[in-house]
């Protein structure tokens, strides 16, 4: 089977106002035809601008997402947003389980599990994020603890259209610091086989980003990285030169 097409997807997390409409028009101009040819782009702002952001995409070929859905389709939950309102606003995708909702939201695996079930109801694709922290990967508990994260918080019957996986260490996330190659590669090749193994061929089309402090400069030997199909990247994706950088890696 071909390498599922890469994906570049921004998570500007609680950055932006309406102002930054801005920013997302420079992406659009900027992903030309030979971009477009080669990897495909998400921007997911926060969920105040996805409306905004959807009617400016308007046909282009730019998806927008959202940052996290609850597990129900509607009901008594304060603060909180269905996946169904994230795709009536525009929303075709979702990020779910980053370190940021599993730290500060005590979020589980169970819970994130639920949540990329409610996306696929919705019609949207999750984005499911897994990764270790310093201390997992100080003790060499990476692949297991990434493993038991792969286990609980995925769906069953996920296919390459309606999974994305998104593998980012912790520690690497807005810290400039990265995995060597070598490492990541280690955790991509684990990560797919993983996959294989539970959806079969499928396995093999589900594209895996790698994520943490992807810059423009890093982004050619991280994203060249055998299994690593893609990038989810937050702070540089707040530029759109950076973003398209990144992009244009490929
Ligand atoms: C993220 O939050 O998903 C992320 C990868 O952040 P950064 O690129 O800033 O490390």
């Amino acid at each position: 089977m071909a390498n599922p097409r890469p994906l570049v997807a921004g998570n500007w997390k609680m950055n932006g106002l309406k102002a930054s409409a801005r920013t997302l028009g420079e992406i659009i101009a900027g992903y030309d035809a030979e971009l477009r040819d080669r990897v495909d782009l998400l921007v997911c702002p926060p969920a105040t601008l996805l409306l905004a952001f959807a009617a400016a995409v308007n046909d282009a070929p730019v998806a927008i997402g959202g940052q996290d859905c609850h597990a129900e389709p509607s009901g008594a939950f304060t603060g909180d947003l269905a996946a169904e309102m994230l795709a009536d606003a525009g929303a075709s995708a979702v990020i779910v389980g980053h370190s940021e909702r599993r730290i500060y939201h005590g979020e589980s695996d169970a819970d994130v599990r639920k949540k990329a079930l409610a996306a696929r109801r919705a019609g949207l694709t999750p984005i499911v994020c897994i990764g270790e922290t310093r201390e997992e990967r100080d003790s060499g508990r990476t692949l297991e603890v990434v493993g038991r994260q792969l286990d609980g918080s995925l769906p069953d019957d996920a296919t390459g259209e309606n999974l994305v996986v998104a593998y980012e260490p912790v520690w690497a996330i807005g810290t400039g610091l990265t995995p060597t190659v070598a490492d990541v590669a280690e955790v991509h090749a684990f990560i797919r086989e993983r996959l294989v193994a539970r959806y079969g061929e499928e396995g093999a089309a589900i594209r895996i980003l790698y994520g943490g402090s992807v810059k423009p400069a890093n982004a050619k030997e991280l994203l060249a990285v055998a299994n690593v199909d893609g990038a989810l990247v937050g702070g540089a994706s707040l530029a759109a030169a950076d973003f398209l950088g990144i992009a244009a890696a490929y």
